[in-house]
């Protein structure tokens, strides 16, 4: 086992100390940095820095930031779900890295497609059908993974079969 013990504080986002939405820290007993890369392999558009390092990804609809002896957990919505997901991650970390003669590791980072691109290809009515004000609020979201490209309901009409075609290639 790498990290045998952890510690979570929960905090408001430096950005807005108002905020209702807490980030969790999750200080750990081990150094991960060689379990990264490995952590890497196994989850979709991980942002990977190799100098650090450190890597950035989403899952269950948060977004998990791992450094060397730290987790960054954002959208928490109530303090106490944080100590499970800081469990989980730090189970799923240690379970990789049990497994890592079995797993390639990973030193690619997934680069997030251009607004502007991803802009172009979108309908353009800004008839906010799929929960945003207007197509570039979409093409923001999708940029950042935080969104879909079906929850764009006229990209599913068959005259935008070649824009859903070219965004699915761009979002990867
Ligand atoms: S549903 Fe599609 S067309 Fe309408 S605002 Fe959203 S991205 Fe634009």
């Amino acid at each position: 086992m790498l990290v045998e013990d952890y510690e979570v504080e929960v905090a408001s986002p430096e950005c807005d100390l108002e905020s209702p939405i807490y980030v969790a820290k999750v200080a750990l007993s081990a150094d991960i940095s060689e379990a990264i890369p490995y952590v890497n392999a196994t989850v979709e558009k991980g942002e990977f820095v190799p100098g650090l390092p450190a890597l950035v990804f989403r899952e269950g609809g948060r977004k998990y930031a791992l450094r060397p002896r730290e987790i960054l957990i954002s959208n928490i919505t109530e303090r106490p779900e944080a100590l499970a997901l800081a469990r989980a991650m730090v189970g799923k970390i240690n379970r990789i890295w049990d497994d890592r003669e079995n797993i390639e590791p990973s030193y690619d980072s997934w680069e997030k497609p251009r607004v502007l691109d991803l802009l172009k290809l979108l309908p353009g009515t800004n008839c906010r059908e799929c929960g945003v004000p207007t197509c570039m609020a979409f093409a923001t979201r999708l940029s950042e993974g935080k969104t879909g490209v079906e929850e764009c309901p006229h990209l599913a009409r068959p005259e935008n079969a070649r824009r859903l075609m070219s965004l699915k290639e761009l979002c990867g």
